[in-house]
């Protein structure tokens, strides 16, 4: 019988997504020697959020990776404004906030995770195995001593200090150690597709409702996000011929635009809302989208997992350079980290109604209606969107050439 090929490392992390690539990035900065697994051979995957808030551009600042980023092709978005039928407004405000960055930047997800992977690997500790897909974890009496997994070269193990997965809200890691996510309502599924467009061409950021529209321009094409009631979705051309007719009354231009469009063009992303109650068993932590799902509401999916990236650094790095975490050293990273993404869970089902309610230009949603009479409410939004709560700070000095 083949022995299955064994690497070892401190630590092995599965998903080479945001959330997967920051821990792996700063972990390797510290001296812990990692190894990410990543499934796909590149990042030039399907549309996945393309939003960088100030919270991460802090981070990549305290990295030293800022001006690379921003010296990529990027656009900035210093307010989030919304037409909501006839009337202008404003939603969240980035502009005051104490931040170096002051605006959401929009970059398409691949160029930063190619950023972040790039870095990695200017860094001695840091491995990146592309084209392996992480299985199932390791357990020998009881504890996780490492992962499973397949590679171009066929079955490999990774044996480790810690076991991280930040797969995804479809974690193949989470199923295969038996943690079942918390499934929260969530009322709205999101239509994502191409427009075709001149370079010139502009159009309003958010358009809200009879199910909203956000639009954005990525240069020769805008893709739009159209929020519809949850399930209502149907994958026909009566479907889209619905569509098209909702998006014409919302925007005549962008409906002349879609008439070409057929069923197999849209994707259907079902919004998921969900958390793990528990994010570690002996040996194994879940970090971002697949500890807690998140809505595309705000765009926060990204941030929140560079989030948990940063913390489950900060503390777990001068550990995993000499020993094993135990369990109360993985629930410290849940505590820190639970709170936010909770909270930001809540606020995006607050954000649901406005998002799905019908145009009537005489009862604005009363969250929408509160952020006209008080602008001060803006950079409240701007704070909770751009920052959120408990923001990170990387702690440890990094080294940089
Ligand atoms: C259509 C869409 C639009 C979105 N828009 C936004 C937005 O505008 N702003 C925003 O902030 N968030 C947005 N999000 C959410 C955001 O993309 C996620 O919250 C964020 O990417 C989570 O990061 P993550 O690293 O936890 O997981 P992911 O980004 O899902 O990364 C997981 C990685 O693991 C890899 N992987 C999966 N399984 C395995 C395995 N078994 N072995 C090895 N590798 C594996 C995957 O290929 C992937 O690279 C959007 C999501 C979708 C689907």
């Amino acid at each position: 019988m083949d022995e299955n090929r064994i690497e070892t490392a401190d630590c092995v992390v599965i998903g080479g997504g945001p959330a997967g690539l920051m821990l792996g990035l700063l972990l390797a900065r510290a001296g812990v020697d990692t190894i990410v697994l990543e499934k796909h051979a590149d990042f030039l995957r399907d549309f996945r959020g393309d939003t960088i808030h100030p919270s991460t551009q802090e981070a990549l600042a305290d990295i030293g990776l800022l001006d690379e980023f921003l010296a990529l092709p990027h656009t900035d978005m210093p307010r989030v404004s919304l037409r909501y039928g006839d009337r202008d407004m404003v939603l969240a405000d980035f502009t005051k906030l104490p931040t170096t960055r002051k605006a959401i930047t929009f970059m398409p997800q691949w160029d930063f995770l190619d950023l972040l992977a790039g870095a990695g690997s200017r860094e001695p500790t840091f491995r990146l195995l592309r084209r392996t897909r992480g299985k199932e974890p390791i357990v020998e009496d009881g504890r996780v001593v490492g992962v499973r997994a397949d590679g171009p070269d066929g079955p490999l193990d990774v044996r480790a200090r810690l076991v991280v997965a930040a797969d995804g809200r479809d974690s193949a890691i989470r199923a295969a150690a038996d943690m079942v996510p918390r499934r929260l309502a969530s009322a709205m599924d999101v239509l994502w597709f191409r427009v075709p467009k001149e370079r010139s061409d502009t159009h309003p950021f958010v358009l809200a409702g009879d199910g909203t529209i956000i639009t954005i321009d990525r240069g020769d094409f805008f893709q739009v996000a159209h929020v519809i009631p949850a399930g209502s979705w149907s994958a026909d051309a009566d479907g889209v011929a619905a569509m098209r007719a909702r998006i014409s009354r919302l925007s005549l231009s962008l409906g002349e635009r879609i008439g070409a469009l057929a069923a197999d063009d849209v994707k259907l992303l079902t919004v998921r809302l969900e958390r793990l109650r528990r994010w570690h068993t002996d040996g194994l932590l879940v970090i971002g989208d697949a500890a807690h799902a998140m809505s595309p509401a705000g765009g926060v999916g990204v941030n929140l997992a560079i989030q948990d990236a940063i913390a489950a650094a900060n503390m777990l790095a001068p550990i995993l350079r000499e020993r094993r975490p135990t369990e109360r050293d993985l629930a410290r990273v849940q505590r820190r980290r639970a709170l936010p993404a909770a909270f930001i869970q809540r606020v995006q089902r607050v954000l649901q109604e406005p998002l799905l309610a019908p145009a009537r230009s005489s009862r604005i949603p009363l969250p929408l209606r509160a952020l006209q009479r008080v602008p001060f409410l803006r950079h409240v939004t701007g704070r909770i969107i751009g920052v959120g709560i408990r923001p990170e700070r990387v702690r440890f000095r990094v080294s940089q050439e």
